[in-house]
């Protein structure tokens, strides 16, 4: 395994992988989520390249990008064991010199939910995950359907910018009590670890009504709504039933629907989503 920090040195390695090329883009502090889409790259793919770089440009001023958790060595051994070719590691001036002046914006499906939660998230989303396909030019990106507004916006970008590289998004890990795995699950306190269940529950609870035959969108928000202040340290930002494609709120639930939710428990923004 080889472990990268300069775009020259990348495009210069990349030029002797044998093809196809498998990327996972990751910021790092690997866990099973991480290590589902680079297994499965790992399967699909001549060569693989996995990614470590916590993009500034996606967090906002008052978001956690200072304190991100970090374990490099525990992330090298861990992709060494997955047997990853190389490890793509730039520093943030690598990526971002003084005089870079240039972004990617994709309208519509980003204005809503986390968009409109973190004004200017997918704008650094979109800038760095195109930076990384032109630095390596895989044949495949994996993506976590864990961030599923994130799918849709890349997918968006590959489509309109006729970006020649197939996206494939995987399903979302989940720890034994349905909790999405996140590198952000550990700021939760013990406390806020058990509140956190709901986040899962009031997705299953969106699933049963629809498998019932509730197909009202807004029943389902609400009922979902309702169920989350029950736990003590939980606050909603956003319940939404969409459609899967254009992230647009349904009246009517007609399949495949996106529902997804943006929960604070105590300090910390857990999101997350089923498709109906
Ligand atoms: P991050 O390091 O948070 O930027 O995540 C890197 C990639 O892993 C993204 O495509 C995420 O959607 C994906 N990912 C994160 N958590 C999970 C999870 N629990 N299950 C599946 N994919 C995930």
């Amino acid at each position: 395994m080889k472990v990268v920090e300069t775009i020259d040195e990348m495009r210069q390695l990349r030029q002797r992988l044998a093809e196809p090329v498998g990327l996972v883009p990751t910021m790092g502090y690997l866990h099973e989520g991480h290590l589902s889409l680079v297994r499965q790259a790992r399967v699909e793919n001549q060569s693989l390249v996995v990614s470590i770089f916590v993009n500034p440009t996606q967090f906002g001023p008052q978001e956690d990008f200072k304190q991100y958790p970090h374990n490099p060595q525990r992330d090298l051994a861990l992709l060494e064991k997955d047997k990853t070719d190389i490890v793509f590691m730039p520093s943030t001036d690598e990526m971002y010199p003084p005089q870079f002046s240039s972004w990617v914006e994709i309208e519509k499906v980003t204005e809503r939910l986390e968009g409109a939660s973190r004004p200017g998230h997918f704008r650094g989303v979109a800038t760095v995950v195109a930076k990384l396909f032109n630095i390596v030019q895989p044949t495949r990106a994996y993506f976590g359907q864990k961030d599923a507004q994130q799918a849709v916006v890349i997918k968006k970008m590959v489509a309109d910018l006729n970006m020649n590289v197939e996206i494939v998004i995987l399903p979302t890990v989940r720890e034994p009590d349905g909790l999405a795995i996140s590198s952000r699950n550990i700021y939760l306190n013990p406390e806020e670890r058990q509140a956190a269940t709901v986040v899962y529950q009031a997705l299953c609870l969106a699933q049963e009504l629809w498998s019932q035959g509730e197909t009202n969108a807004q029943t389902i928000r609400q009922q979902m709504t309702d169920l989350i202040p029950k736990k003590p340290l939980a606050t909603i930002d956003y319940v939404s039933v969409a459609d899967a494609e254009t992230l647009q709120e349904l009246d009517k639930v007609e399949s495949p629907a996106l529902v997804s939710l943006a929960v604070k428990i105590g300090r910390t923004r857990l999101i997350d989503n089923v498709v109906l």
